[in-house]
């Protein structure tokens, strides 16, 4: 998955749900994570510690529409939310 120049990779998932992480993860130790519920995704510490990873074209994708929510990490409910 790509977002805004930021490439994701599935970290773990079963039948409901996925968590991906930022591809960026090993090499910057990025913290940014994402869990996707059907078609809503949840995103948590959008503050890449990187520049974009993607640099391919973007007409060469398939794109998918989804829901976003952005959860704020210091509020507990968000953190519920995300968990
Ligand atoms: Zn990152």
């Amino acid at each position: 998955m790509i977002i805004d120049g930021f490439e994701f990779v599935v970290h773990r998932n079963n039948e409901s749900r996925s968590s991906w992480m930022c591809i960026g993860h090993n090499k910057y130790k990025c913290k940014v994570r994402l869990l996707t519920t059907g078609r809503v995704l949840k995103m948590k510490n959008i503050a890449h510690n990187h520049g974009r990873t993607f640099t391919g074209d973007y007409r060469n994708l398939k794109g998918q529409m989804v829901q976003v929510v952005v959860c704020d990490v210091n509020n507990k409910l968000d953190k519920k939310l995300f968990n």
